[in-house]
């Protein structure tokens, strides 16, 4: 191996901080067996080596354990909890747990959301520019719809985007993507929105190469 590619200093790291040097309640909120389980709401249950269960809540910081109610102690079930949503054990306040509709990934979602749910590498934006892994067009993002690829019927075909014969290839309950083709955009004020496969769409990095005026035209150009 190379000198070249030895890392620097700065990308060395460690995985876990030095227990020897923490106070007590931290070292035992990282080293001693707990189980942690979201209740939703900023709260957690704390299931703890010693056999007790307490609820943690996050929004108080308040803990039910003695440590916190009676000391007053920033306890280490609070510490715990922290812990468990920095390492992405569990979701943050706010967010659960769920699969990406997309690649079925286990993802964190906001909790009160009926928006499909797509982790960070299928997450497709109004305006992000797309790959068709078909034909190898570029295409703009418009919106991603709750809907599945054998629910909806392309206009004037009569099929579902599912059946549309270059779709065979993708799963059937895709959901379905509305695209504008880059070429078009350039060319029409109000260009022909296309419904795709989520899954036939690839995101690429060179949206640089799109006009950030052209990028800012995708919302307007497609309002019906
Ligand atoms: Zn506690
Ligand atoms: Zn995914």
């Amino acid at each position: 191996m190379s000198e070249t590619n030895a890392p620097t200093p700065a990308q060395k790291t460690a995985l876990a901080p030095d227990v020897r040097r923490l106070d007590e309640r931290a070292a035992r909120a990282w080293t001693e067996r707990m189980a942690v389980r979201p209740l939703g709401d900023g709260r957690y249950a704390v299931d703890s080596q010693s056999g007790a269960t307490y609820v943690v809540d996050l929004t108080e910081r308040s803990c039910t354990c003695p440590d916190n109610q009676i000391r007053h102690n920033r306890c280490k079930h609070i510490r715990r909890v922290g812990i468990e949503i920095t390492t992405r054990r569990v979701p943050a306040p706010g967010k659960r747990a769920a699969s990406c509709d997309a690649c079925g990934i286990e993802t964190f979602v906001p909790e009160d959301d009926d928006e499909p749910h797509l982790c960070a590498a299928c997450r497709l934006e109004n305006g992000d520019v797309v790959r068709d892994r078909e034909a190898d067009d570029r295409l703009v993002v418009v919106r991603v719809t709750p809907e599945r690829a054998d629910e909806v019927l392309i206009e004037g075909v009569g099929e579902t985007v599912a059946d549309y014969p270059t779709n065979a290839d993708y799963p059937a309950d895709d959901l379905v993507a509305e695209v504008v083709y880059l070429s078009d955009l350039t060319r029409s004020a109000s260009p022909r929105r296309y419904s795709f496969p989520l899954s036939r769409l690839e995101r690429v990095d060179d949206a640089e190469i799109v006009d950030r005026d052209l990028r800012e035209q995708v919302p307007a150009a497609t309002q019906e």
